[in-house]
């Protein structure tokens, strides 16, 4: 935990709320300010172009990839480096098949080449985010302000499609431990209010079977409108609510939206949320924080490429009509990426013409997670483990695996020469701070990772009750 954190959990939840709300204040600066509006109406407007002009996607995309490319080769370390190697020179780009034979970027040329990937030629202002989702190889996202700003006008756009109340109160799904508070202040309010953006935060901490009957008073009483956040932490929620008795579902009936978003959305976990919020439309988009693409579900539900943000390009795998996500990112000029493997499959019939008319690209379906949750001594199920490697550098590959109720064990793999003593007490510090105080850390740096009987990697493996 740093000196922020510990000081903020030493506050009040009063207190709490306020710097939440001043938090807010300062990310919605950085999201909706500057060229934001622009974007947005850009996007609304090119929303419409795309339901009878497939030509001019086609050559708008063609002309980004020409623009990314020629900036990549110029001022981005990695690329000037691989595309000399390989005599690649940008004019060599005709058309998408000649961009298609560029190689792939892997999640491994990021992580050790990590340097070489950042360039900043304009002085933008930067921001860094770190990830490690799905894939268990946590990675550090630099973006420029204007990436930031027409990503955030992709997700607005993709709620602009339903006419939703933007202003109204709203509850946000959270990994971060926003209640997070000290035993000396010992605050048992379990979710925390940014009044600026009129915001509810329900961090996944909280989300315990000891809260639910709070947090369902909390929405009797602020009567949010929609939902954002991750699905995996609504859907712990929601089984929590269906443990109770039906009645309580009728302090849910205020919600009519619920926006998805940074995980995919697996089936079961729809059909959860639809029995919870039975009032609400259910409207996922995919994207990753590595920022190469995006896909946004239209009003007929289908997943539609948002063309004008990156290239999402699909790759076969063994399986017939699954593909893997290639993304090509067109604005982030401080971290350009091309042909950037995401890990994720999509489901894909190019017979298929979504009846919404959109000409985009459209993907039957994303593969949901398949990760188990972490259970609690404080009767937390937590979906998110990614927290715990924040910041974790020379960590090449990691995944959590619980063997009882109150310990896991972290297996590792590294790159030569870090400081496995300071890795291993950033990870036990972190794991304390966003999954649970109690439970014990050990770290094995030999052992196989466990994997599905189809392969699939597991960032969270449960092996209680096994
Ligand atoms: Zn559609």
């Amino acid at each position: 935990m740093n000196l922020t954190a510990s000081i903020y959990s030493f506050l009040p939840a009063p207190l709490q709320d306020a710097l939440c709300s001043v938090h807010g204040y300062s990310t919605s600066r950085l999201r909706y300010h500057g060229s934001f509006q622009q974007y947005r109406e850009f996007l609304n407007s090119a929303d419409k172009v795309s339901a009878v002009d497939s030509n001019l996607i086609y050559q708008y995309q063609l002309l980004q990839i020409k623009r990314i490319v020629s900036y990549a080769y110029r001022f981005s370390p990695f690329y000037s480096k691989r595309f000399k190697e390989i005599g690649f020179h940008p004019e060599d780009i005709g058309s998408m098949s000649d961009y298609s034979q560029l190689p792939f970027t892997t999640k491994d040329d990021v992580r050790e080449n990590h340097a070489l990937f950042f360039c900043n030629p304009f002085r933008l202002n930067v921001h860094t985010h770190s990830t490690s989702g799905t894939t268990g190889t946590p990675l550090s996202i630099h973006y420029s302000e204007e990436a930031v700003r027409f990503q955030w006008a992709v997700w607005t756009r993709h709620r602009d499609r339903f006419s939703f109340p933007h202003s109204s109160c709203h509850v946000n799904f959270t990994g971060k431990p926003v209640s997070h508070s000290s035993r000396i202040f010992h605050n048992r309010r379990a979710w925390r209010h940014d009044f600026f953006n009129k915001q509810l935060l329900i961090p996944m901490q909280s989300v315990t079977a000891s809260n639910i009957v709070q947090l369902l008073e909390m929405f009797r009483k602020y009567r949010p409108s929609y939902l954002v956040g991750y699905p995996s932490i609504m859907c712990d929620f929601s089984s929590l609510v269906h443990d109770l008795d039906k009645d309580h579902l009728s302090s849910l009936s205020s919600v009519k939206y619920i926006f998805t978003g940074a995980e995919s959305l697996g089936v079961n976990q729809k059909h959860l949320l639809e029995a919870t919020f039975q009032s609400a439309g259910i409207y996922p988009q995919y994207g990753l924080t590595e920022g190469v693409c995006n896909a946004s579900t239209c009003e007929l539900g289908t997943y539609h490429e948002d063309w004008e943000f990156g290239l999402l390009d699909l790759c076969p795998t063994d399986s017939p009509n699954t593909y893997e996500i290639i993304g090509t990112n067109f604005f982030n000029l401080c971290m350009p990426m091309l042909r950037y493997k995401t890990g994720d499959l999509a489901t894909y019939d190019p017979n298929f013409n979504c009846s919404c008319g959109r000409q985009s690209r459209s993907l039957l379906s994303i593969e949901g997670r398949i990760e188990h949750p972490i259970l609690t001594p404080e009767g937390a199920a937590i979906s998110r483990g990614d927290y715990v490697f924040k910041g974790c550098h020379g960590l090449k590959k990691a995944q959590i695996v619980q063997i009882s109720l109150s310990q896991v064990v972290v297996i590792l793999r590294v790159v030569n020469g870090i400081s496995k003593q300071t890795l291993e007490s950033r990870i036990s510090t972190q794991f304390k701070y966003y999954i649970s105080q109690s439970m014990s850390v050990s770290f094995d740096y030999s052992r196989e990772f466990i994997t599905t009987v189809s392969g699939k990697f597991m960032a969270i493996v449960n092996l209680v009750g096994d």
